[in-house]
């Protein structure tokens, strides 16, 4: 009835700088529904985890209040669903459906764009739970004024009360998540595989566990375990199209033409916030990305020193969950690396 997936809980959502915030937020919620934050905005790019933590919020409040009505549904559902209560003639019946609910969970609401009579008919869904306080949480793919197509008043209630965002996880949450997941399907992993999944695949948890469920299959398909070799093995393809392409001069050259650079600054002594700032984006990503120490990173940078490549890490780190245009550019790079 309430389309909750079961598996989507918190005990098995790994928590991480990333998504520190936003898992917080989503527990707060849990435990005080319409009180803590309402509603609870969660936006970020695709796999990170926001379904399921909104499920997880559901799955919470229903543990422990049995009986209360929690409504998941994605916003295109939500769209479906109206045009056909209008064809039915049963809009009141529609109406009276959402707005009765006690905790109401709408995923990936940058559907309703351009979609006015949705967009009214959750208006008033969305203002009728308010006033009665029951909880709201919406997802997004990006932040919500950035959403082109929504009507203003609904931007600017989608602030009300708390908005959030993933990110996609560091090096050892990735790891973390590889593991836990592994020890779900009570499977064997050594850190060399999991980090080397990890390095692999670094911006969808999603495809993260996509590429582990792989390994895991072909391990048992052919009834080896799970070395570093099977692990090449199974990923064959994936392997030839990532390999060559993440290098550190490729992320050079990827970070310069995104900040409209010149390579050639990167590894420049030139200081300017303009040059410095993609420069220190440059070697966290080579950091994370790819298998070269520190002290080779630094290298590649001019020669700088390897405390200087881990200084800029920390920085990134930081602005990354500070600064909301170091964090869309870094999501943007990786973007751009990954494909
Ligand atoms: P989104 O809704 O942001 O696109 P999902 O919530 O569907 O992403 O997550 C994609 C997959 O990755 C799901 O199977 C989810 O369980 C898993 N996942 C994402 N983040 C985490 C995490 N921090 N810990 C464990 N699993 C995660
Ligand atoms: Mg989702």
């Amino acid at each position: 009835e309430s389309r909750l997936n079961k598996n989507y809980t918190f005990n098995n959502f790994v928590e991480g700088k990333s998504n520190q915030l936003p898992r917080a937020a989503s527990y707060q919620v849990a435990e005080n529904p319409g009180s803590a934050y309402n509603p609870l905005f969660i936006y970020g790019g695709v796999g990170l985890g926001k379904t399921h933590l909104m499920h997880a919020v559901g799955n919470y409040i229903r543990t422990r209040s049995p009986d209360a009505r929690v409504a998941y549904l994605h916003s295109e559902q939500f769209v479906a669903e109206m045009i056909k209560a209008l064809q039915l003639n049963a809009i009141n019946e529609f109406k009276a459906r959402y707005r009765s609910v006690d905790v109401l969970l709408i995923d990936d609401i940058q559907f309703f764009a351009g979609k006015e009579r949705s967009q009214e008919e959750f208006f008033y869904t969305f203002n009728t739970l308010l006033e009665v306080q029951h909880q709201i949480i919406l997802t997004c793919d990006r932040f919500p004024k950035e959403v082109n197509g929504l009507e203003e008043r609904l931007k600017s209630r989608f602030g009300w009360g708390l908005t959030v965002a993933v990110e996609p996880p560091e090096l050892e949450t990735r790891v973390a998540i590889l593991m836990n997941k592994a020890n779900i399907e009570s499977v064997a992993l050594s850190d060399d595989v999991a980090f080397f999944l990890g390095r692999l695949i670094y911006s969808n948890v999603r495809e993260l566990e996509g590429a582990l469920r792989r390994v895991i299959a072909y391990s048992r398909f052919t009834r080896r375990p799970i070395t570093m070799e099977l692990t090449r093995e199974a990923l064959k393809d994936l392997l030839a199209l990532q390999e060559k392409l993440v290098t550190i001069e490729n992320i050079q050259k990827t970070v310069a033409e995104y900040y409209k650079i010149r390579v050639s600054d990167l590894p420049s002594k030139r200081r300017s916030r303009a040059i410095a700032r993609p420069r220190q984006i440059a070697m966290t990503l080579s950091k994370e990305l790819t298998d070269h120490s520190l002290t080779e990173i630094g290298k590649s940078f001019g020669g700088r020193d390897h405390t200087t490549v881990l200084h800029a890490c920390r920085k990134i780190d930081e602005l990354k969950r500070t600064d909301r245009r170091v964090a869309e550019d870094y999501q943007n790079l990786l973007k751009r690396l990954s494909t």
